[in-house]
């Protein structure tokens, strides 16, 4: 953006906006006057209000999210190397809660992780007789949004 001269970039916490003053309040700058805002903040994990999710499930929404996830399949992983007893209380079963566009691409980084990786990685593991992955998602379709015949195709392509 260094061509634009009139552009400013701030890194700081907005911590308030007065509406009627119109300012911006944020952390370390002095209050910055403006004649319209924009506000793009991003989103947060809901849980719909489902029981028990936030305690118990793993989110993703950001890179720290991201890499608790894959800790703990992969620790998840080693425990069922070592005690194979622990599938049967569904260690290789990975619940993924939503069909939207997050849900259907981690159905399908979690089967190839499985079968291209874990498959070779942990070759006594009886992953293509054992594992399961199950989507869950609440109206007819995945990818509610998007055309029906890429609906169809998503659902193929995982059930393959
Ligand atoms: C797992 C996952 C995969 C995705 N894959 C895709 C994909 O393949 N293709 C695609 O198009 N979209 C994808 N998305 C969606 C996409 O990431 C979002 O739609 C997009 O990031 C939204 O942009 P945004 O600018 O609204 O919010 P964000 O990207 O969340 O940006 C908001 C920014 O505001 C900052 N902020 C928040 N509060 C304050 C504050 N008080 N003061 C200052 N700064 C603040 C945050 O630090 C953040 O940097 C994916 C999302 C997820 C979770």
């Amino acid at each position: 953006m260094h061509r634009q001269d009139n552009l400013l970039f701030h890194q700081a916490k907005v911590t308030g906006v007065d509406f009627a003053n119109k300012k911006v309040m944020a952390t370390g700058v002095d209050p910055i006057p403006y004649d319209y805002l924009v506000i793009g903040l991003g989103a947060i994990v809901n849980f719909y209000g489902t029981k028990g999710a936030q305690e118990n499930a793993f989110p993703l929404y950001t890179l720290r999210d991201a890499v608790r996830l894959k800790d703990h399949i992969f620790k998840t992983l080693e425990a069922v190397d070592k005690d194979p007893a622990l599938i049967d209380d569904g260690a290789l079963t990975f619940c993924i809660v939503g069909g939207g566009p997050t849900g259907v691409e981690t159905a399908g980084a979690m089967a190839e992780l499985l079968h291209a990786v874990a498959e070779i990685d942990y070759p006594n593991l009886p992953i293509k007789e054992r594992a399961q992955i199950l989507l869950f998602e609440h109206s007819p379709h995945l990818l509610g949004p998007f055309k029906p015949k890429l609906q169809d195709y998503a659902k193929k392509s995982l059930k393959n």
